[in-house]
């Protein structure tokens, strides 16, 4: 059997690897043909743990890389990994998806094998029956479900986590019809990953499947990180010993529940959003989804004005930013919340220093030499009249008093809680801790 994978990102790539490591006989295909020559080299164009490791095993056996889509002609399985983002009204951007079904289409025309292509791209229920469907049949003059398949996959998998959750999903989702081609693929996964549940349903529920998942993720976090505001109010609470005791309820569970300075990435915002509007095309009003969203806008201003109100204003304050990747081991900073927190500050000109183990190199690329780089966190601190910890790197549980000498004033806000157990000779604030 021989498997492409349409789309090296995070997903793509991390799927290519694991199965090219598993010893299946794959073709990962990507249009950037600089990421094309990197990864071919056993470079990971971004920072994954495990995710290299994996991808140079595959290399060794049968692992191609291509930026030509015409490779998928001899391919069993079509995996579609590009990217959905969201568009400025917050809907989905279908256009990536649009064109690389358009010459996926053209590409399987003359092809004299049934193809079933899987698409992993998360889609807003019906646009895998009424978009790509339609793209791919004028295009490849072929009938779907007849000359080839088309089946919803949708990924779940976790940036940081990436390579053990391709190789071990929760769930497998498959969505469409139940032909012979939906039979080839349930034993595909079943040989796969057994003893992981194999769910078959219909697209359109297939594609909802993702965004209730996601939702769902976002509300817990929301949740959490509204009770944290009202813990701040009480002297002496504790949101850290809230969570982890309901999270020992199996109806909560404990995961998700850590309070912060609200969630981000490049999954949870855009999903929530193309949702927020799809339930606005369905006539259904999505008031607890709005209300999701609206804490999580508010989460980041209750930090800005924690900083206004200790600093007596923010215009000119030297202000350092620990972590700016949307969570600790990865480089992604998209829809990080750190990265929204930067754009604030700088409206409110604020010199900004970042500091993040991994994701200077993108934070430099969207701001330039519009906020300062700190090549260690001692220089980063140094002169500093504010710290706020953004990002749970595992680097910042070490600060100490030592560390905070050179700082200008000597005021920390920790939206991890951190560094609560310390006694520190600083003014701190910690989101979610009452003070007493
Ligand atoms: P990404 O933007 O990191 O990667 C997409 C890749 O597709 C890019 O390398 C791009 O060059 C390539 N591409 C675009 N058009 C192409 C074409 N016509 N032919 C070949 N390659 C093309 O995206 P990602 O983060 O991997 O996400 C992919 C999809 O999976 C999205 O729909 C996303 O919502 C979903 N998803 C992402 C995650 C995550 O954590 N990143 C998790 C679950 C689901």
């Amino acid at each position: 059997m021989k498997i492409a994978v349409i789309g090296l990102g995070f997903v793509g790539l991390s799927l290519t690897s694991v199965l090219a490591s598993k010893k299946f006989n794959v073709i990962g295909i990507d249009v950037d043909k600089e990421k094309c020559r990197k990864i071919s080299n056993g470079i990971s164009p971004f920072f994954e743990p495990e995710l290299e490791k994996t991808l140079k095993k595959g290399l060794k056996n049968k692992l191609h890389i291509e930026s030509d889509i015409s490779a998928v002609l001899d391919c069993d399985l079509i995996f579609v990994t590009v990217g959905t983002p969201q568009n400025k009204t917050g809907g989905i951007e279908l256009s990536i998806i649009k064109k690389a079904m358009t010459s996926l289409g053209k590409n399987i025309r003359n092809s004299k094998k049934e193809h079933i292509i899987l698409i992993k791209s998360t889609v807003v229920p019906g646009t895998i029956k009424d978009v790509i469907l339609p793209i791919l049949e004028n295009n490849s003059k072929k009938k779907a479900g007849k000359d080839f398949g088309l089946i919803s996959n949708p990924e779940f998998l976790q940036e940081s986590t990436a390579i053990k959750d391709t190789e071990f999903p929760h769930a497998v989702v498959l969505g469409g019809y139940k032909t012979k081609f939906m039979k080839k693929v349930e034993k595909f996964f079943t040989k796969l990953h057994p003893k992981i549940p194999i769910i078959i349903t219909n697209h359109q529920t297939a594609e909802m499947i993702k965004y209730a998942n996601n939702s769902f993720l976002a509300t817990k976090i929301s949740f959490i990180n509204q009770l944290s505001n009202i813990c701040q109010k009480i002297p002496g609470s504790n949101i850290d010993d809230i969570a982890k005791t309901i999270g020992l309820d199996p109806r909560i569970g404990g995961l998700f529940l850590n309070a912060g300075p609200g969630y981000g990435g490049s999954c949870l915002p855009k999903d929530m959003k193309a949702l927020i509007n799809f339930a606005k095309i369905t006539g259904v009003k999505p008031t607890l989804l709005n209300a999701v969203e609206d804490v999580n806008v508010k989460q980041l201003e209750e930090i800005i004005s924690i900083a206004k109100k200790k600093l007596g204003g923010l215009e000119s304050k030297k202000i350092t930013i620990l972590g700016t990747s949307f969570k600790p081991n990865t480089d992604d900073i998209r829809d990080s919340i750190a990265i929204e927190l930067i754009k604030k500050f700088l409206k409110r000109r604020v010199k900004v220093t970042v500091h993040d183990p991994r994701a200077i190199e993108n934070t430099k690329n969207m701001f330039k030499n519009k906020i300062n780089y700190a090549k260690s966190i001692p220089d980063a601190i140094l002169g500093s009249q504010c710290i706020i910890i953004m990002t749970q790197w595992k680097q910042y549980e070490k600060l100490t008093n030592k560390d905070f000498k050179q700082m200008k004033k000597k005021m920390i806000i920790d939206c991890r809680r951190m560094l609560s157990e310390k006694q520190l000779d600083v003014d701190y604030y910690a989101i979610g801790l009452g003070k007493e």
